[in-house]
This record gives structure tokens, C-alpha cells and sequence, in this order.
């Protein structure tokens, strides 16, 4: 029989030394230049920080943002790393970063340490990061009706393997009646009340451009305020053109439900919240598209016990991630333990939902800390229940939890 202590070491060895599928971030490789973030500087500006920083700075909202991006981050450094312990998450995660970069901060100076980043090339960084965070792959977050990245997608031919798409189509559910002018534009005949051909044409625009990225799902964030099905443009369209396309080219449909936009048009890409959504929604698009197959995370902690519930209910619903707001240890660990006693080993624990590459590196150190607590705690209770606890067993637990669980859902 394995000694607690032994089940311990083989947990976190095996959760720190497999590699992991990351399904969803907001990541470029290094060929979509400008799109590529990385770098001290594009850490401090991450909109988690510019958040906290503007609640400590009497700097006013117009001139914060009439800065250089080198002039905010200095702000940001200064107020939240040099006036206040840099103790939240977001903060920490940063020297997290520097630290397993090897970074020196015991002076905390950001000249220092912007003399570090300076002298990185980003193909090799990519490299430095991948390792570092012990990452196989990310997925990224492709939108097709964004001009400057569907300017990559028409200039670029072959992109690095270890960066994977996803479809978000946000605005093809959420826009109507202003998208149809932007699909008009791409040559799709789209009318802004659907009538005509325009179910027909979004379903081309659909099929073009899952011919052309090969994603491996197509995604949508949902306000709080999502229903289905209901009278709206939204339930069409998901209808009529986005679940019948996912189902023909058997791609899961990932739904992140929750995020309030703009409660403070003042913060910008920081100013979005969270509200309480509607799990009869998830329910009832599950039951009632069972040939579909479904990925949700949700962003209110209220909705995380019910997602979890939901998921034991609809094989076709792969319940992932600890969204924004929920990444932090505190409610990560609670969520994962949640999830772990209703759901065994059939959800994805985390995602890092980076938009600056060095971010996987930090995000992936905290979240495997805490998966790794978890699943030790469970095993050592296996092993109380008289199991014989074995290190293949706790091997193949997290490799299904960093990579496994994911990629046989896209394979089901
Ligand atoms: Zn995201």
C-alpha cells in the first residue's frame, strides 16, 4: 500500500511533469507580429491591472489612456508593485513570470528588468515560454470579422503547430441588425432582419472560414441576460445556421456565459463584469441538440455548482475552465474540488485565457499547484477507502485532466 506521502509526491510530480493542452486562450504566434503580445510591459498592462491600478491612481480615466503603452506600465509598476504589496492574483502572477524567467527583482526596477525582455527575439521566446510553462499546446481565439487578424489569416501560410484555432463568432449571433453590413462587405448577402438568403450566407461565411482556420470549435461569449431558445435573432442563427454547421463538421460549441460589457465604458477592455446566467438555457441546448456537442464555462461563482450538476446530465456538455474573475487559488480550488466529487475526471480543471504570452507561464504554475492539492486529497481518500493507489493510475489522472479529456471530447 502507498503512504500518503508517497501518493503526494506522485500527484505533483505527475501534474508538474505532464504537459498541457491550454483550450483557450487570446494568443498569436510570433508570425502575426503586432498581434504577438509578450514582454514586462504588455504584463502591466493587462487589463486585470489597469482595473486594480485605477482604483489606487488619482491619474484621471482620459489621461491614463492618452499614454504610451511604456508611460502606463510605468504608472502601473509604480501604484501597484511600488506604493502597494503587489498581493492580488494578477499581480503576483507577474512576478511568477519574472521569477521562472530568472528575472532579478530584489531592486524593483523596471528599467532592470525591461533590459531582460529587450534582448528576447519572439520566435525563440515563444520556445522559452512553451518550456517553461510545460504547455503542449494553445488554442487560440480567431475572429474573422476582426480586419486586422483576418489580414494574417489572408498573408500567412503556415503558422506554428503548437498554436491551435477556434471560431468565435460573437458577433454573427450578437450583432444583428450591424453585422450584416460588415458580412455585406466580405461579400456575403446579409440583411439585418435575416430575411432572404441570409441564413444561407451565414452558413457559407461559416463553412469558408472553418475551411480555412480547421478549428477545433466555434465559440461565443454570452451575456447574463442569454436565453435559448427564445424569439431572438441570437436563437436563429444558432438554429438555423451555427448548430447545424457544428454538428456536419462534428465541432463542439463552446459557450463562456456571463460577462456584463461595458459597465464602465471609462475602463474599456477592463470595464466589463459579471452577472448571474441562466443554466435552463444550457439545459435546454444540450437536451434539445443532443447530436451537438457542447463546451460551457460560466463566469459567476453562483452558476458553477449548477454547470457542474448540468454536466452529469448532458454527455454532449463538457463543462472547462475557471473563468476571470473565478482564477483565483482561492475559488479555483474550491471549484476544482466541486467539480472533481461530482464529475470524476470528465472536465477540463482550467484554461489560462492568456492575451500575453508570457501569462501561460504563471497561470499554469498557480492552477497546477491547485489541481494537484486537490487530486492528492482525493487519491489519499481512495487509498483510506482501501483502493490500491497505484502511479499509473494517478499518471493517467492528470494527463486526462491537463490534456486527455479535451481531446477525446473533440474526438467523440
Ligand atoms: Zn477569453
Amino acid at each position: 500500500m502507498a503512504s500518503e506521502c508517497e501518493i503526494r509526491n506522485w500527484v505533483a510530480k505527475a501534474v508538474e511533469q505532464t504537459p498541457v493542452f491550454d483550450l483557450h486562450t487570446h494568443l498569436y504566434p510570433a508570425s502575426f507580429e503586432k498581434l504577438m503580445l509578450w514582454g514586462i510591459d504588455e504584463l502591466l498592462t493587462y487589463h486585470y491591472l489597469i482595473a486594480e491600478t485605477m482604483r489606487l491612481t488619482d491619474v484621471s480615466y482620459g489621461d491614463f489612456w492618452s499614454m504610451d503603452k511604456s508611460r502606463q506600465a510605468e504608472l502601473i509598476w509604480q501604484t501597484l508593485f511600488i506604493d502597494h504589496a503587489p498581493i492580488s492574483e494578477a499581480c503576483r502572477g507577474v512576478l511568477t513570470v519574472l521569477e521562472k524567467l530568472g528575472v532579478d527583482t530584489s531592486r524593483r526596477d523596471l528599467g532592470k528588468i525591461r533590459k531582460f525582455f529587450a534582448k528576447q527575439k519572439p520566435e525563440k521566446y515563444v520556445d522559452t515560454v512553451f518550456k517553461l510553462a510545460n504547455c503542449s499546446a494553445v488554442v487560440m481565439t480567431n475572429d474573422p470579422l476582426d480586419p486586422v487578424e483576418r489580414g494574417y489569416w489572408e498573408s500567412v501560410s503556415r503558422i506554428d503547430d503548437r498554436f491551435k484555432t477556434a471560431l468565435r463568432i460573437d458577433p454573427v449571433l450578437l450583432n444583428w441588425p450591424k453585422v450584416a453590413d460588415q458580412l455585406s462587405e466580405l461579400g456575403y448577402k446579409a440583411k439585418g432582419n435575416l430575411s432572404g438568403k441570409t441564413i444561407a450566407e451565414v452558413r457559407r461565411f461559416l463553412e469558408d472560414w472553418i475551411d480555412r482556420l480547421d478549428p477545433l470549435y466555434v465559440a461565443c461569449s454570452l451575456p447574463p441576460t442569454w436565453r435559448y431558445p427564445d424569439k431572438s435573432f441570437t436563437t436563429r442563427v444558432l438554429d438555423e445556421a451555427v448548430l447545424p454547421i457544428a454538428r456536419e463538421r462534428k465541432l463542439p460549441f463552446a459557450i463562456m456565459v456571463g460577462v456584463t460589457r461595458q459597465v464602465n465604458p471609462q475602463l474599456k477592455l477592463a470595464g466589463d463584469a459579471v452577472g448571474k446566467s441562466d443554466i435552463e438555457s444550457v439545459h435546454r441546448l444540450c437536451a434539445g441538440n443532443p447530436d451537438n456537442k457542447f463546451m460551457c464555462t460560466m463566469l459567476a461563482r453562483e452558476n458553477t455548482h449548477e454547470l457542474a450538476v448540468a454536466a452529469r446530465k448532458h454527455r454532449n456538455l463538457l463543462v472547462f475552465g475557471c473563468w476571470w474573475f473565478l482564477n483565483n487559488p482561492s475559488i479555483i480550488e474550491e471549484m476544482t474540488r466541486m467539480r472533481m466529487e461530482l464529475l470524476g475526471e470528465s472536465f477540463v480543471p482550467q484554461h489560462s485565457d492568456a492575451r500575453v504570452l508570457d501569462q501561460i507561464i504563471y497561470k499554469w504554475s498557480h492552477s497546477r499547484q491547485i489541481i494537484a492539492k486537490v487530486m492528492a486529497d482525493k487519491y489519499v481518500d481512495l487509498a483510506a477507502a482501501g483502493w490500491k493507489v497505484t502511479r499509473q493510475d494517478i499518471q493517467r489522472t492528470a494527463e486526462n485532466f491537463l490534456s486527455g479529456t479535451f481531446t477525446k471530447f473533440l474526438e467523440r
